[in-house]
């Protein structure tokens, strides 16, 4: 099977797809050739009000389930999404201008991970029983409601369904708003959830720019926010949230530090580096753009680097034999150019790269730059572009620090054959997701989300419970109550 590129129509809620030609319209762009590949509109008022009410509905029924019957449905559901993992697949490329090799393994499929590993906790979800001498008291672990989230244009599907899977597993219903570059996958997840046999109106998806997303997170209706985006656009959501006393989940942006130490085995830390760096192009949130080497190793480093970056085969994304594809829009590839010309003026030393390559597609060779100091502007913001700062290091403690000047702490990595010093820096560092030996693994088993200005809360695992639910503590008097009067 394939799916055709433009949707039976812009929004799905309350079970099936539904349109309002009067939103503003979305071009959806293939990034690869520029080539407008669907034509949606942005949700109205009407469409927005659909969504609220028939998930405020269906929230009732599914939280109304055993949690068993709820993880059969959300199992169904990653079962189907296995099943078309090649359409779905090659769909969010058409979308997001990522190669097929990737999408193949790194988007539906973690969807289909997080549904089935939720769906399995659905079950288990429990509060506690806590004896008081005779009295007693018990927890009931209760969903919020109606939850929104508000997704990122790195990894549509996967986003959908980290946020959707913890959200439904807990008996909560979600609207889910995709990014307005990438409206496509999270259409295909709507449909299947309903197949799979959720409840009309459980997971609805409303498409729109910022207005829209504000409409959902100030609607009093609505419990909790989950947001993937960046710092600034985090900044606005929490506040709007806060007036409303949401609950929120806030998964931003980052500079990571990957560290490689002398004694590392340069082929893995170059590996790690450039997983951490070049793959979705360098549109990571969690990527180590700081890389910090350790003089004795940095010249090593950079020539085998540079050796293996001849290894990219840029190109039609959907050849499964290229494994670079473009940024997502020409607004993000200009950026990605100005920090570029930037880095360059700042006088570090361009190794590769540093070129857009000329025709319709947003492509920009992995770029790599070396000599980096920390004060340079490309040693500090998030480019989310292919582009790696590498920056020397001599002492431990240093690099520490180093690594922890940033108001950034989503993740870090570090590179060392000595593993009681890769556990020390690691406590020592300020990031919620760290890697040893290794870099952006994101098994839905480990807890994933940033510290400081990287964000709040946690996506997957266990964790990710507590953040669709809330507990309610009940006490129970066994005997006579004893009032003073
Ligand atoms: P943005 O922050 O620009 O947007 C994120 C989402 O929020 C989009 O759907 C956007 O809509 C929406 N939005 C924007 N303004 C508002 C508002 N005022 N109220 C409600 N919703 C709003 O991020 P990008 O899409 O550009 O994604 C890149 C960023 O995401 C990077 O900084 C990256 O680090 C971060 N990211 C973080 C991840 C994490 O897990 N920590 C994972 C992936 C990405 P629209 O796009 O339609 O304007």
């Amino acid at each position: 099977m394939s799916y055709d590129t433009q949707p039976a129509a812009s929004h799905f809620v309350a079970g099936g797809y539904v349109e309002d030609t009067a939103g503003a319209e979305i071009e959806v762009i293939h990034p690869a050739t520029g080539a407008v590949i669907a034509r949606l509109h942005e949700a109205t008022d009407r469409i927005v009000e659909l969504a609220m009410v028939s998930a405020l509905e269906a929230q009732e029924v599914w939280a109304a389930m055993t949690g068993a019957e709820r993880g059969r449905v959300l199992r169904r559901a990653a079962d189907l999404i296995r099943e078309r993992n090649r359409a779905l697949s090659e769909l969010e490329t058409m979308d997001t201008g990522k190669p097929l090799q990737e999408t193949l393994v790194a988007d539906a499929a973690s969807g289909a991970d997080a549904l089935e590993y939720f769906g399995g906790l659905a079950g288990t979800l429990t509060g506690e029983h806590i004896q008081l001498g005779g009295n007693w008291a018990y927890t009931r672990r209760e969903p919020l409601g109606l939850c929104v989230g508000i997704g990122a244009w790195n990894y549509p599907t996967q986003i959908a369904c980290w946020k959707a899977a913890p959200a439904l597993a807990c008996g909560n219903a979600m609207i889910f708003k995709p990014s307005e570059s990438t409206p496509l996958c999270a259409l295909k997840v709507a449909e299947i959830l309903v197949e799979a046999g959720a409840p009309a109106g459980l997971f609805n998806v409303v498409q729109g720019r910022a207005e829209v997303g504000s409409a959902l997170v100030t609607d009093p209706r609505v419990a909790k926010v989950s947001l993937t985006g960046s710092v600034p656009t985090g900044r606005r959501v929490y506040a709007a949230a806060a007036a409303g006393i949401k609950s929120v989940t806030m998964e931003l942006g980052g500079k990571s530090p990957l560290i490689v130490f002398e004694d590392a085995d340069v082929e893995d830390a170059v590996g790690g580096a450039i997983l951490g760096n070049f793959y979705s192009s360098g549109q990571i949130c969690s990527n180590g753009t700081r890389v910090f080497v350790q003089k004795g190793l940095r010249d090593r480093f950079l020539r085998r680097l540079a050796e293996r970056l001849e290894g990219v085969v840029m190109g039609d994304p959907m050849d499964e034999a290229v494994n670079f594809g473009p940024l997502v829009s020409a607004a993000q590839r200009d950026k990605v150019m100005g920090y570029i010309r930037t880095g360059l003026g700042e006088g570090a030393r361009l190794v590769c790269g540093g070129e857009a390559v000329p025709g319709g597609g947003y492509f920009v060779q992995p770029t790599v730059f070396a000599d980096v100091t920390d004060g340079m502007v490309i040693a500090r913001d998030e480019i989310f572009g292919p582009v790696m700062a590498v920056l020397d290091f001599e002492h431990e403690d240093e690099v520490v620090r180093r690594a922890n000047a940033t108001e950034f702490g989503l993740s870090a990595g570090v590179f060392t054959r000595d593993l009681a010093r890769a556990h020390r820096v690691i406590g020592n560092l300020h990031a919620g997701t760290c890697f040893i030996n290794s870099y952006n693994d994101a098994p839905v088993e480990m807890p994933f989300g940033g510290m400081k200005m990287s964000g709040v809360g946690r996506e997957n695992a266990r964790a990710a419970i507590d953040h669709y639910s809330q507990l309610k503590s009940v006490f129970v008097r066994m005997g006579a109550v004893e009032a003073p009067y």
